[in-house]
Formats: C-alpha cells, structure tokens, sequence
C-alpha cells in the first residue's frame, strides 16, 4: 500500500480512538493526525518519499551541518581558550569534512542521531526511544523488522511513554492501533497484495 493509504487508515483509526474516548474537539483533531503519522512510521526503513519529507533535502542539510560547523570554529577561536578552544574547533571541523562527504543514504541514519541527542537534552524518554526506532530503521531491509511483531512492540513502548508525556487519553491506542493497520494493509490478509510481511522475524522469515 502507498503512503497515502497508510495515513488514510491511521487517520481512520485516530478519529474511531477519539470517538471511544469520547474526547474534546481539538483533542480529536490531534489524535487523527497522529493516527495518520504513525501508520507511516513502519516505512522508515525505506527510501522512498517519507525519508525525504522527515529528513532535509540532502544540499540542505548539507549547507546546515556545514554552517554550523564554520559557526563552531569561528566561534571556538574567538571564545574559547586552550583544550575547549581546540575541541571546539577540532569538532567543527569534522562537521565539515563528515557534512560534504555525507551520501544520501546516511540522511536517516543522522536524523535518528537528531532525535537521540535532541531527546537528550530535553530529557523526553519518547524522543530518544523513537530517535533508536529511526536509527536502527535507517540499517534494517525494508519490510523487515519495522513490519514484525518486534517491532510493534517497540513502537507501543514509545507510544506509552508519548501518552505519559502527553497526559492525553488515547494516544496509546492510536499509535499502537495505526502501527498495526499499517503492517495488516501490507500483508497478504489483503488479496491484491502479493508479497507480505516478515511477521514473526527473527524466529521465521516467512512472508504473511
Ligand atoms: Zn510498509
């Protein structure tokens, strides 16, 4: 199924969740967006149009990583003083050399590192749970573990630590509901589907 179908179904299934909780208004409008994210997260593992939309375009984060790192050394050198004057300077110029040597298919890979670091330093356990989904998504084969039992399991822990973020009734059920009507529509339960997904992986890697 393509993305937009996916997100289809997840809005679906946001709107039923917020029915069942009889939540407010702008709760409900929340909670179908979110329904229409998450039915697109176990696609991360492709490269494809979702990649690009949640990760800059490549010359664009390329000039950003790049400015930065000029910024780090001017900054480092006008600033600092000893060790820290030489680290700062020695890191933006990495940043430098790493950024214009970057490929295409690192982009995800560096976007779960953003997360990470970003729910680090903002302490948010969901962000940095959901910054390892996106790095380990950018190393695995598409249709692989982000479509299998594991990997739902995965993504329900993020969505409980989201909902305990939040406060808000029925992100939980959303997010686990839309994660699974996403790996349903891809599997063979639906005619047109000719190939499945590997469900039961890493203890059989036959396609359902
Ligand atoms: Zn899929």
């Amino acid at each position: 199924m393509n993305g937009t179908a996916h997100a289809a179904v997840g809005g679906a299934v946001g709107y039923i969740t917020a029915s069942t909780f009889t939540s407010s208004p702008s709760a409900t409008v929340f909670l179908v967006g979110l329904g229409m994210v998450a039915a697109l997260v176990p696609d991360l593992d492709i490269d494809g149009k979702l990649r690009e939309r949640i990760t800059l375009s490549h010359k664009a984060l390329r000039s950003t990583a790049q400015l930065i790192g000029l910024f780090m050394i001017i900054y480092s050198f006008y600033d600092g003083t000893g060790r820290e004057q030489l680290l700062g300077m020695g890191i933006g110029l990495a940043m430098l050399v790493i950024s214009s040597k970057l490929k295409q298919s690192h982009m995800l890979s560096l976007t779960g590192i953003g997360v990470l670091a970003g729910g680090f330093s903002l302490q948010e356990s969901w962000l940095i749970l959901f910054g390892g989904y996106i790095l380990i998504a950018s190393f695995v084969s598409h249709r692989g573990y982000t479509h299998s039992i594991i990997g739902v399991i995965f993504f329900g822990i993020i969505a409980s630590s989201l909902e305990a973020s939040l406060g808000v009734q029925g992100v939980y059920y959303t997010c686990l509901a839309a994660y699974i009507s996403h790996l349903v529509t891809d599997s063979k339960m639906l005619p047109f589907n000719k190939r499945g997904i590997k469900l039961f992986l890493p203890v059989s890697s036959k396609e359902v």
